[in-house]
């Protein structure tokens, strides 16, 4: 095999609360620096759904459609229109998220991996393993191996002939909120819970199977910064991030590793969250100076990495059965509409 690299999303880390808490594997990375949304979003909120779609695909926005994981961009002119003046309505009107809202409004059905007909970065990079980024179910075929992201209705796997193996270990992130509508007790443990569940599992895939490009996201801090303000908690997050990245470098021994957040999170409660996304403080992290500046660099640098061009980056796949209904059910449980 020739080179391998790690890519671990540290989704929702931020470079004030890095700075903050000193990390010692982080620490010991010689490059980095902020990570910012494609232009369009540097001065709005972006959402891990339309931010994975571009780090993954290369592509903008305006190209991959994908505005927000609740909707799509289905009427252009509608979305440039509404986009002209969106930053006159604020984002926190009194507690309520107003501008997502209203950006909802202009926008189209929520989006799965079948309305994103295009390569992945782990489509240019043979033998690539995708674990968990959002927006990845209904998973497409590649030769190597994808276990799909939030939003799933049941965790779904490619090749079909993994699925029940990674299913006895791993059924996808917790619920939130309980009947009433309350934060569950026990969320935030359960986070803890399933985020080594999905370390587990991918040191267990990386043990049976070698991988070119290893594509991992975590959703941990984005979770638990939406929930919480307890310092304690926050900084034991950090350092689970800090110490299964540790483990995943160790076992696969890469030759190069690159660590994304997709956005900051800064404390502004709102809605039914604690954190909101700050699209300016992202970060990237790694062992070369990989050369990224906006999401948009990311799947380039990488297939440039391995030697590869990306050439035409549609991707056609027979549409599947994608539950829908389970899918907007999981994104309301989050707070996400
Ligand atoms: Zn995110």
């Amino acid at each position: 095999m020739d080179k391998q690299v790690l890519v671990v999303g540290w989704d929702g880390a931020t470079e004030s609360h890095l700075a903050e808490y000193d990390l010692e594997w982080y620490g010991g990375l010689d490059h980095g620096g902020v990570l910012l949304p494609e232009p369009f979003w540097q001065s709005r909120e972006i959402d891990s759904g339309s931010a994975w779609t571009t780090l993954t695909t290369g592509l903008s926005t305006r190209e991959h459609g994908v505005a927000m994981l609740s909707g799509l961009i289905e009427d252009e002119r509608r979305f440039d229109l509404f986009s002209s003046v969106d930053r006159l309505i604020p984002r926190n009107l009194f507690g309520r998220p107003a501008r997502i809202w209203a950006r909802r409004q202009v926008l189209g059905r929520q989006p799965t991996n079948d309305d994103i007909p295009y390569k992945r970065v782990w489509h240019y990079v043979p033998d690539s393993l995708a674990f968990a980024v959002p927006l990845t179910y209904p998973p497409k075929e590649t030769d190597g191996v994808t276990v799909s992201g939030f939003p799933s209705p049941e965790v779904s796997v490619q090749p079909e002939s993994l699925e029940a193996w990674v299913r006895e270990r791993y059924d996808g992130e917790p619920s939130k909120f309980d009947d009433a509508g309350e934060i569950r007790e026990g969320y935030v443990e359960d986070l803890f819970r399933t985020h080594e569940a999905e370390r587990d599992l991918v040191l267990e895939l990386v043990d049976r199977e070698e991988f070119r490009l290893h594509f991992v996201v975590f959703t941990l801090l984005d979770r638990l910064l939406h929930v919480t303000d307890d310092e304690a908690v926050i900084e034991r997050a950090y350092r689970t991030m800090d110490e299964t990245t540790a483990r995943l470098a160790d076992a696969i021994d890469p030759d190069d590793v690159l660590v994304v957040s997709d956005h900051g999170m800064k404390h502004d409660p709102r809605g039914k969250w604690v954190h909101v996304h700050d699209e300016t403080t992202g970060i990237w992290a790694g062992t070369r100076p990989w050369g990224v500046e906006t999401h948009l660099d990311v799947t380039p640098a990488l297939v440039e990495y391995f030697g590869r061009y990306m050439g035409d980056p549609t991707y056609t796949a027979p549409e599947t059965d994608a539950e829908r209904e389970q899918m907007t059910s999981q994104l309301r449980d989050l707070g996400y509409l």
